[in-house]
């Protein structure tokens, strides 16, 4: 067994994005450009409503997934293809923005909270000018595997024999949010190849000895299993892997391409309101 060691660790960099909202971004910093396949991770979170309450108005997607995972409050929405509805404490939602998508996401305390992660994925070039695509996962309608010591909710890939709710073909994405309590362990088979990464929101862990501290992001080095301790306070963290894509990444901003080309050709779609090609999809609710 090649157990993953950490890699590299990186601070979340406190970063204003939308109407205002601050984010503490890990992926898609200076320190960390990309983690292929994963272009960049955002935990929000505040018990200050002015910090969000202007929330991310109507902005543009191409080229990629973006994840979103509600831990507290909520998430009101609305996008292109004609969804709207109420992303749930729990829940998640997977949009395929693909060659396309104008949404708003507009972040709601529940009694004083409001936190979750948003994690962007890239799309492979033969999909990146696909049609759009959109899942909602309901807080019921993702597994949970609870042990004396863990609770593991399982968004995606596989825990414990447990297959998770989201399924993201391009990247065989697996997703878990792990609650430790005080010093448990944890263990996890995990593809050899496959890029792993782990962001501590409460508490602290440590691998192999070493401190994970909150609100940082480690990722993990390559290998087949993940293997951790809570620390005395216990841990909450999400654990992230997914299949490489292996091919160049150019982004600007809400767009992510292979080529400048492309990127200018996303630009010049937005500005002349062709961005959104394909206005109907299939609203699943899960
Ligand atoms: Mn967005």
């Amino acid at each position: 067994m090649n157990i993953r060691r950490i890699q590299q660790q990186i601070r979340a960099v406190a970063v204003s994005e939308g109407a205002g909202v601050s984010v503490h971004r890990t992926i898609g910093t200076s320190a960390l450009k990309n983690l292929d396949p994963f272009l960049m991770l955002d935990h929000f979170g505040s018990d200050d409503p002015d910090e969000y309450i202007a929330g991310f108005p109507e902005h543009p997607h191409r080229g990629f997934v973006t994840l979103t995972y509600m831990l507290d409050g909520h998430m009101e929405h609305r996008d292109s293809m004609g969804n709207r509805g109420d992303l749930r404490a729990g829940g998640a939602q997977w949009m395929k923005a693909a060659s396309g998508v104008i949404h708003s996401e507009m972040p709601q305390q529940t009694n004083g909270l409001m936190r979750g992660f948003q994690l962007w994925i890239n799309l492979p070039a033969a999909e990146k000018m696909s049609d759009p695509a959109y899942q909602e996962f309901a807080p019921e309608a993702i597994p949970e595997v609870a042990g004396e010591a863990a609770r593991v909710r399982v968004l995606a890939g596989e825990y414990a024999g447990r297959r998770g709710a989201i399924d993201d073909p391009h990247s065989d994405l697996h997703y878990l949010d792990v609650s430790l309590q005080a010093n448990a362990c944890f263990s996890w088979p995990l593809k050899l190849a496959y890029s792993a990464f782990m962001y501590v929101y409460e508490g602290g862990a440590k691998i192999e000895g070493s401190d994970l501290p909150q609100h940082s992001l480690t990722v993990l080095g390559k290998g087949d299993s993940v293997q951790l301790d809570a620390g005395p306070a216990g841990a909450r963290f999400i654990l992230v892997a997914g299949r490489p894509i292996g091919e160049a990444v150019v982004q600007y901003g809400p767009f992510v391409m292979n080529t400048r080309d492309e990127i200018e050709q996303a630009m010049r779609d937005y500005r002349d309101g062709s961005l959104v090609r394909a206005k109907a999809a299939m609203h699943a609710v899960v």
